[in-house]
């Protein structure tokens, strides 16, 4: 790759090797290496340019891999590694904060009628609704198969019962459009518990999926919280 620079430095070597043996002599020889000089600055500036290319697409592909790894494939949302990793950074932070569990209802039915693409046409609409309805600064990932996890930034429960309410509202109320033009209506259960300093990440999870349970077991289409309220509290 570099033949031709070593070539440019040996024949200045030799030049230079070569005593001038008059006043012209000097100056030719002096021209030459300046010449030399001149091609092996090009050449550097050449390689510092390429240089400089290959360190950002390597920081460009850095990003992408980065983000491929927290992103879920089908919705562009966050995935379940991206949550794991969130939960303990927000704890540690000291961000007061609710975990939402969310799991579509009879979502086996869905892919039986109409094809497992028409259920990817639903997950993808559903992730839609969810960061339609959450801030910009609350945590929206799909933690797998059909079931979705938000982190709501800064609120106490009663709160985030609400915008769990207004979620259950939309879906109940969306039309889900299927690859075969026709249109589907779903329901979603929840689950939520708050964060108290002194739960783990476990904690959280398996307090939030009893909740989540629990709105299944009263039917589908609610919202529990954690600990169970009465049962006026369900919708
Ligand atoms: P429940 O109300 O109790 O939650 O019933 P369900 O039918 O929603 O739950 P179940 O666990 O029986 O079925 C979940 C279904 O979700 C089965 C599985 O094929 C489907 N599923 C999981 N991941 C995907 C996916 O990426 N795409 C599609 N289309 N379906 C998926
Ligand atoms: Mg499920
Ligand atoms: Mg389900």
């Amino acid at each position: 790759m570099f033949s031709g620079e070593f070539t440019i430095l040996r024949e200045a070597r030799n030049d230079i090797l070569q005593l001038p043996s008059s006043q012209e002599a000097i100056l030719e020889k002096y021209t030459l290496l300046i010449d030399h000089y001149d091609k092996l600055l090009r050449t550097a500036l050449k390689l510092s340019r390429i240089s400089d290319i290959q360190g950002q697409s390597l920081t460009n592909q850095n990003h992408r891999l980065k983000q491929q790894s927290e992103t879920d494939f089908l919705t562009s949302l966050y995935n379940v590694r991206k949550l794991g990793e969130s939960i303990p950074t927000w704890m540690a932070a000291g961000i007061p904060f609710v975990l939402l569990l969310l799991d579509i209802d009879y979502f086996k039915k869905i892919n039986d009628t109409y094809g497992h693409l028409s259920g990817d046409e639903v997950l993808k609409t559903l992730a839609t609704i969810l960061q339609e309805h959450t801030r910009p600064e609350d945590f929206v990932c799909r933690s797998g198969g059909e079931e979705f996890s938000i982190l709501l930034h800064n609120v106490g429960l009663l709160q985030a019962e609400g915008i769990a309410q207004n979620i259950r509202q939309k879906v109940e109320e969306q039309e889900f459009w299927l690859i075969a033009g026709e249109s589907v209506g779903i329901t979603v259960s929840m689950g939520l518990v708050e964060y108290a300093p002194g739960m783990s990440s476990e904690d959280l999870l398996v307090c939030a999926d009893d909740a989540l349970y629990l709105s299944k077991e009263l039917g589908r289409n609610k919202v529990s919280l954690f600990p169970p309220l009465s049962d006026k509290r369900h919708n």
